[in-house]
């Protein structure tokens, strides 16, 4: 479903991500791990092209954009291919749960308003938000707030959905209903999902891979058994301590 063949970001001086070659299948779940500051965010926002990266190629189900020559309009459409699941939520404050969860069906897949609220109530029972539904963001707690960016992004019916560590601005009582609706997800959907998380235990249960970034580059990869508990990468052991 995507393989990202030797990307290079560099912001200014500052080279972020060195050479990272990446192969993720279809309905796999893969996490990204890794210290602060080594690009994970960063090279989740590659694969949408918010970042764009010096070098490299990405493909995305079948769709190749390289970095070097992509046209915007191979941008677009690359973009259409992934929706993103962002740490702070970045909902419309002046917008009620069903109205965000709709903005991306009518605004980019132009579909009908009525169609777009079909869809919308059912992904608000997913998230067991349906009260909510008229709620703008400010009378949502964080991890409800959470929930409607998680349906937002279900939303527009992407083949993969990426998640910038959705839970790391909640307040520690909330985090656990977010990670129960990713993992019902992962449960009911066969869908392709990237996931950056510092929540090892939640990684663990989900990922069918793990991968670990830090200096730029890929360094360890393996199912969570073989990094977590037969971990014989000494850095990947001492992040795992520093975190835990
Ligand atoms: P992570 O998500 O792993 O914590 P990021 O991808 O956010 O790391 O950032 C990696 C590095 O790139 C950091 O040093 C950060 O300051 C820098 N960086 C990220 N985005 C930009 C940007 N738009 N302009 C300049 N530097 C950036
Ligand atoms: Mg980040």
């Amino acid at each position: 479903m995507i393989t990202v063949e030797h990307l290079k970001v560099q912001f200014g001086q500052l080279v972020v991500l060195k050479d990272v070659n990446v192969q993720i299948d279809d309905g796999e779940v893969v996490v990204l791990i890794g210290p602060s500051g080594t690009g994970k965010s960063t090279f989740l926002r590659c694969l949408n092209f918010l970042v764009r990266p010096a070098e490299g190629k990405i493909t995305i189900d079948g769709f190749s954009v390289d970095a070097r020559t992509a046209s915007k309009r191979e941008c677009d459409h690359l973009r259409l291919k992934t929706s993103m699941v962002f740490q702070n939520y970045n909902l419309l404050k002046n917008k009620t749960a069903i109205q965000n969860i709709m903005e991306p069906m009518v605004t980019v897949q132009k579909k009908s308003k009525k169609e777009a609220e079909e869809v919308a109530v059912n992904l608000l029972k997913k998230v067991g938000l349906l009260q909510k539904k008229d709620a703008y963001p400010k009378e949502m707690s964080g991890g409800q707030q959470q929930r409607i960016g998680i349906a937002r992004a279900l939303a527009v019916n992407a083949n993969v959905i990426l998640f910038d560590e959705p839970t790391s601005s909640l307040d520690p009582e909330l985090v656990g209903e977010v990670l129960g609706v990713i993992k019902q997800l992962v449960a009911e959907h066969n869908k392709t999902m990237l996931i950056v998380t510092h929540e090892m235990k939640f990684a663990r249960e989900v990922a069918d891979r793990i991968l670990f970034l830090e200096d730029g580059c890929i360094t360890a990869t393996g199912t969570p058994q073989e990094l977590f508990e037969n971990c014989t990468n000494e850095r990947v052991g001492r992040f795992l301590n520093t975190i835990n």
